[in-house]
């Protein structure tokens, strides 16, 4: 019986020590560890992944693959040379620049190169050992995207298929890499290849015929006389999580708190990790702009803004951390008063009841990054909007824009069109802000994360079945 096996740079558990020297064992609660449970931890399914933790005694490692066997999970041991070279390196300072469209950030090192190589292939290594010739085998994102070929050499009749998580660049910009056709090879290993978006799936098959020069028809590739299949897939969220999460008495008892600090201000809300393609310091300026330009509204609308800690040890990071932080003081320092702080700023990750509490009271989210593959966070906020009131400004660089047209699709950098979407949100009535949370919900709740992993593993098996029929 074929076994589907999941693979990504990280597994969903991180693994810890304590201060004892014990190992302790935490779920990841991400969307994709949601939405994949329902997978790999039925039968002898497994996920293949880095456990989080570098190991450097062989009995540890020994202990953790058993716990981890144990809950259908396979370990890569990386050393923390490795996840510098090929995860902070070569995946976090040369691929997430460039399909960000920030190719002037991209570092283009050969160490990096030959240990992204190098993992890549200890990953293969691993996946081989555990999977039987007619697997299926999902390998997710652009830290793995040799993967699918390196497998392919070695399980020749397997099932791969791959997603990107994040968005494919148009060709003019991936063409600067010095390893562009590599790692198209690599992707082209797989059997179906899926993207957030329709517009990653065209750049990416535009990138295949101008540096493989294989063309397609309709999305289908022919490679070494297999068909291979390229879509798009929009990931989607937990939406019952969400829903429920906004209902539940922790969430409303936060609720009534923090509404008590804020007294009767309206809430504008936005939510990232710290990361250049969010937007973050244009939304700061755009803030300031509106405050100026509708000075009515000073003392009456905060901005509460979160800012998860990302990547600080990346320079580039550091430096986007101190821009913001004094954006934040000027800001603040030019129109705050006694009794009203314009932006509420917390630089750290908070838990779910917090977030559901922010997205419950928050009249506008402001959801304005200049390149992202989907953005989760604007699907949170719809989720979460039980009574339907609340108004969702979105980026049209966000591939969730593609979903969600009943939003305010804003350009990021036009700035005073962002200030009037924002006042065009203050200002939208009730009854207004309830129709297009109605479509959008709708849409959310029909098209969630499992529906996305089920239809991406559907289509896996048809192309299969298609390339058995035409052998
Ligand atoms: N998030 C979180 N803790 C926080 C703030 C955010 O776990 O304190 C989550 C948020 O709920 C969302 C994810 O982080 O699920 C961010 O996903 P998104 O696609 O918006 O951006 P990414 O960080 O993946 O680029």
């Amino acid at each position: 019986m074929a076994r589907t096996i999941i693979v990504s740079n990280r597994l969903p558990v991180k693994v810890q020590k304590n201060d004892q020297g014990e190992l302790q064992y935490k779920p990841s609660e991400g969307g994709l560890a949601t939405g994949l449970g329902s997978i790999y931890k039925v039968g002898d399914n497994v996920w293949v992944g880095w456990p989080g933790l570098y190991f450097q005694d062989e009995n540890n490692k020994k202990e953790a693959t058993a716990r981890l066997k144990d809950e259908n999970m396979w370990p890569v041991f990386l050393t923390e040379n490795e996840i510098k070279l090929y995860y902070e390196g070569f995946s976090n300072e040369t691929l997430w620049p460039t399909f960000h469209y920030f190719n002037e950030y991209a570092l283009y090192k050969k160490s990096y190169w030959l240990e992204y190589q190098k993992v890549n292939q200890k990953f293969c290594d691993e996946v081989v050992a555990v999977a039987n010739p007619d697997d299926t085998i999902w390998v997710h994102d652009y830290q793995l995207m040799l993967l699918p070929d390196m497998i392919r050499q070695k399980l020749p009749d397997a099932s791969i298929g791959f997603f990107l998580h994040i968005p494919f660049p148009s060709f003019e910009v991936f063409r600067l890499l010095p390893w562009r056709r590599e790692l198209l090879d690599g992707v082209l290993g797989s059997d179906l290849i899926g993207f957030h978006t329709y517009d990653d799936m065209r750049h990416f098959l535009s990138s295949v015929s101008r540096i493989n020069f294989i063309g397609n028809n309709h999305g289908q590739i022919m490679r070494d006389r297999r068909t291979i299949a390229v879509d798009s897939f929009p990931i989607g969220i937990d939406y019952d999580k969400y829903a429920a999460s906004a209902a539940s008495p922790a969430t409303l008892s936060r609720e009534v708190k923090f509404r008590t600090s804020l007294g009767d201000q309206k809430l504008m809300l936005s939510i990232d990790r710290l990361d250049y393609s969010k937007g973050i310091p244009a939304r700061l300026q755009i803030f300031d702009i509106f405050l100026n330009k509708h000075p009515e509204y000073q003392g009456k609308v905060s901005l509460l803004m979160i800012v998860v800690p990302s990547r600080d040890n990346v320079e580039k990071y550091k430096n986007l951390k101190e821009e913001v932080d004094l954006l934040v003081g000027r800001i603040n320092g030019k129109y705050g008063s006694m009794n009203w702080t314009p932006i509420h700023y917390f630089y750290r990750s908070f838990p779910l009841e917090d977030l559901s509490a922010f997205y419950r009271m928050a009249n506008v989210a402001l959801v304005t990054p200049m390149r992202d593959g989907m953005n989760l966070v604007c699907k949170e906020y719809i989720a979460s909007k039980l009574d339907k009131h609340g108004v969702l400004i979105l980026s049209e660089m966000a591939g969730a824009s593609k979903e969600l047209s009943e939003a305010i699709i804003v350009n990021p950098n036009d700035k005073h069109q962002v200030v009037d979407a924002i006042y065009e949100a203050l200002t939208m009535q009730e009854e207004e802000q309830e129709v297009h949370m109605s479509y959008m919900q709708d849409t959310l709740k029909k098209f969630n994360i499992h529906h996305w992993v089920k239809l991406f593993l559907d289509r896996l098996t048809l192309v299969k079945d298609n390339q058995k029929k035409m052998a």
